[in-house]
């Protein structure tokens, strides 16, 4: 897509509530804490609006899925969380999107960004969302897509843009 100068932050708010109303609309009985921490430094960043929206509404719907699954095994303190930060570095953004859900297994570790793999049941994933947002990310954008994970712990999937000071 085409790139312009875009605020990241109202963004990451809009694609992470958008996600969990989307989620809510199917069924009524999902629920999550989810909250954003931008970093208001961030200003003005240079990126396709509607290819990044994809991916943070993907690593979004994950996330809300994966803290669903967990959701189901965990004890009842248990609190299904998503967290959609953002972060102005030197010569880069970072958004980070982590969830305390399910975790990945290292087995699966391997496979995410492959097209077409999936762990979820018939109808509910494409497994296309990740190899997507991999390449809306590294050959669209010229950043990186990367993953921490720990297995029954969650899962924080980082973005990590170019940043240019957009000129005044
Ligand atoms: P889909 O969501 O259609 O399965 P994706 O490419 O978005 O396809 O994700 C591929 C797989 O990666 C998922 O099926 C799941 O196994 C794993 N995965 C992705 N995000 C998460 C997450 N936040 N927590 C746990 N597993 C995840
Ligand atoms: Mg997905």
């Amino acid at each position: 897509g085409e790139k312009k100068p875009i605020d990241l932050n109202a963004l990451a708010e809009e694609y992470l509530r958008l996600s969990y109303h989307g989620l809510r609309a199917k069924d009524t009985s999902f629920v999550a804490d989810y909250k954003t921490d931008l970093d208001e430094a961030i200003g003005q960043v240079e990126a396709a609006p509607e290819d990044l929206s994809r991916v943070l509404l993907n690593l979004c719907n994950n996330a809300f899925y994966s803290v669903t699954e967990k959701k189901k095994q965990a004890d009842k303190t248990y609190k299904p969380s998503v967290v959609v930060s953002t972060r102005r570095m030197d010569g880069k953004v970072e958004i980070s999107v982590k969830d305390n859900g399910t975790g990945i297994p290292e087995k699966v570790l391997s496979k995410i960004f492959n097209p077409f793999f999936t762990t979820k049941p018939a109808g509910q994933g494409t497994g296309l969302g990740l190899s997507l947002s991999y390449d809306i990310v590294v050959k669209g954008h010229g950043g990186e897509l990367s993953v921490k994970t720990h297995e029954g712990q969650g899962t924080e999937f980082i973005i990590q843009l170019p940043y240019h000071q957009a000129a005044v």
